[in-house]
């Protein structure tokens, strides 16, 4: 077993003796981790309090071969998840970022690009202004990243293109866009006006989505934050725990 290096976030930890910790990591090269951490309840202990939920660290651990939990050595604090004052609607997005990491990942899955997005959610969280938006660029990011980000550019059905003259709305069970001419009563859909879907697409797509000077109106807001969190259902297979605490985000 060689030591494998590291930057990482802790997106779960539970005690699991006396002195020691299991922690789920997400590691910027390696993806999911789970490891044990020992001597980490000890407050002198080797990791000096640097496994808190979201803390990003620099880590050192050894892989175990057969599928047990791998064994984490060092965890050096590179910053905090600390968002200022008593901003809670930041603390609870910054859980939901590891309720997302944790639930549509794979365990040794590398996705360097969604650890970037994932580092970058957590420094502009702590920006309420901008809080909304950076949470469903967030999300979206994490659906690209993993494969799962639904088809924005055509209807599921007939194929017709969003540039053409039609209004789309997100088909929920599908998980994709439909035309107003294929859409049935007994499908649910979302309805996405062109400005929303417009916005929606930017923040989906890799480039920086300028998110400080991207503006939503209350009502784009509200019709693209109902087709994301329909469409981060549709991959976790149930509603996220932690959406309920961010309503109106
Ligand atoms: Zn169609």
């Amino acid at each position: 077993m060689l030591p494998e290096k590291s930057e990482a976030l802790v997106i779960r930890h539970v005690d699991f003796s006396e002195t020691s910790k299991i922690v789920t990591l997400f590691s910027r090269d390696f993806g999911k981790i789970s490891a044990l951490a020992k001597g980490a309840r000890r407050l002198k202990g080797p990791f000096e309090a640097a496994l808190d939920l979201l803390s990003r660290c620099r880590i050192v651990f050894l892989r175990k071969s057969s599928g047990g939990l791998d064994l984490l050595t060092e965890a050096q604090l590179v910053s905090r998840f600390r968002p200022s004052g008593k901003n809670m609607v930041a603390v609870y997005a910054g859980w939901y970022v590891a309720e997302l990491l944790d639930g549509l990942t794979e365990p040794h899955d590398p996705h360097p690009v969604l650890y970037q997005e994932a580092v970058a959610a957590l420094e502009r969280f702590a920006d309420d202004s901008t809080l909304d938006r950076s949470l469903l660029r967030f999300e979206l990011s994490t659906l690209r990243e993993i494969g799962q980000l639904p088809a924005f550019d055509g209807c599921l059905v007939c194929g017709a293109t969003t540039d053409a003259n039609l209004t789309f709305s997100y088909w929920v069970s599908q998980s994709g866009l439909i035309c107003r001419n294929c859409r049935h009563d007994e499908f649910t859909h979302l309805t996405l006006t062109p400005g929303s879907l417009a916005i929606l697409k930017r923040l989906a797509a890799e480039e920086d989505a300028g998110i400080d000077r991207l503006v939503l109106s209350p009502q784009q807001q509200k019709e693209i934050r109902r087709v994301v969190t329909a469409a981060v259902t549709h991959c976790l297979g149930h509603p996220p725990k932690m959406m309920g605490y961010l309503k109106g985000q």
